[in-house]
């Protein structure tokens, strides 16, 4: 079967590659799923695998198959499968208890402490981008066909349904919390799936990206499920206040790292900031106002959280965001998905998008593998 590959550690080195088509009997315990991909999203962290930053190839190969943004289709069960059956929709989660640490051995893999972990098609794991992979039913979410054209975005949304979930965990050290208002930093398809979370959660939501609002599709997406949109060009995150007030919750997703103490001033008392951009660079930010920053955290209790990875739970959690804002937002999904890309032989025409993503105006760029 084909399927997309880089060598890690080396820029621009994506490749098609030809591999065994991979076999229920590949997983132990019968508990193997053979699943035909249908899509496959690209994202930030494909790019950057691809322009050699990071990414680790599996033991015993040189290459790494890429891909971690997944829905596919059932097409053989093992013996002990008992959940899924041919013909259903699938997505899978990324991330496999291979570690040692405690969080592996409970199956809370996402909060690993190991410096290795394993990620499809991000470390140590190949990926999704290919025709088929197979994988144990433990790690599949099932898909309710409504969903099926969009599906793909559980994989990205999951990610914002971890930070939530981990900043309503949090927020239980306050007897009584009412978040009324929330603020979503960047606007990309991120800021999009966090700004739509909220919303289905009854927030009063503002979004703030980076580029005007006049002709851009990510504000008019933003006001379309009844956000606001501002530019950071005209509303600093801190004079948004001014118009706003102090936000309950703030959720970061810029992929900017100085714009995380902008967000420390404009989080309301009691409220709480998740960080969710991986920042693989070296940027360093001076003139940051500490004493004042440190002084309301601790007046306020306010809080701060990152968060990385997801598990099943949060998958879960995103497939109900996805059926409820279809039923709201008829279509709304479906604008986020920007730029298909048919054939995983054209590879070169999504990483040419991928890393210009402003010029093409793309939000979800994406792989169909294969027709639903
Ligand atoms: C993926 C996560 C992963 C993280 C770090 C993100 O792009 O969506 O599943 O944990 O990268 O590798």
């Amino acid at each position: 079967m084909k399927a997309i590959a880089v060598t890690p550690m080396q820029a621009n080195s994506v490749h098609l590659v030809e591999m065994n088509k991979p076999a229920v009997s590949d997983i132990a315990g019968c508990r193997g799923v053979l699943v035909e991909v249908l899509s496959v999203g690209a994202c930030g962290t494909d790019r950057e695998i691809n322009s050699g930053e990071y990414g680790v190839a599996p033991m015993g190969f040189d290459y790494l198959v890429l891909g971690h943004e997944n829905f596919g289709r059932v097409v053989e069960v093992g013996e002990n499968v008992r959940e899924f059956k041919i013909g259903d929709f699938v997505v899978a989660t990324v991330r496999r208890p291979r570690g040692s640490s405690i969080y592996d051995t409970i199956g809370a893999q996402d909060f690993t402490t190991d410096d290795k972990y394993y990620e499809r098609g991000i470390s140590r794991l190949h990926g999704y981008m290919a025709e088929f992979y197979s994988e144990s039913a433990d790690f599949l979410v099932k898909i309710p066909s409504p969903i099926a054209e969009i599906a793909v975005l559980l994989e990205p949304l999951s990610i914002i349904e971890k930070g939530l979930k981990q900043a309503s965990d949090i927020q239980e050290r306050l007897k009584i919390w009412h978040p009324k208002t929330a603020a979503v930093l960047g606007t990309g398809n991120v800021g999009l799936l966090t700004t739509m979370a909220l919303q289905m959660r009854g927030y009063e939501v503002h979004g703030f990206g980076l580029d005007k609002r006049e002709g851009y599709l990510n504000a008019d997406l933003v006001e379309a499920i009844g956000a606001t949109y501002d530019s950071t060009r005209d509303t600093t995150i801190v004079d948004s206040v001014k118009k706003y007030d102090e936000y309950d919750l703030i959720f970061e997703c810029t992929g900017y790292s100085p714009i995380i103490f902008d967000a420390m001033q404009a989080l309301n008392e009691n409220g709480i900031l998740i960080l969710a951009s991986v920042t693989g660079g070296d940027r360093k930010t001076d003139q940051v106002p500490s004493d004042k920053i440190n002084q309301r955290f601790v007046l306020g209790n306010r809080a701060m959280v990152g968060t990385v990875n997801a598990n099943l739970e949060h998958f879960e959690m995103g497939v109900k965001d996805l059926v409820l804002c279809e039923a709201l937002h008829p279509g709304w999904l479906g604008k986020m998905l920007t730029h298909k890309v048919e054939g995983l032989e054209n590879y070169a025409k999504v990483f040419e998008i991928l890393n210009n993503s402003a010029k093409f105006k793309a939000i979800k760029t994406y792989f169909e593998v294969a027709k639903i």
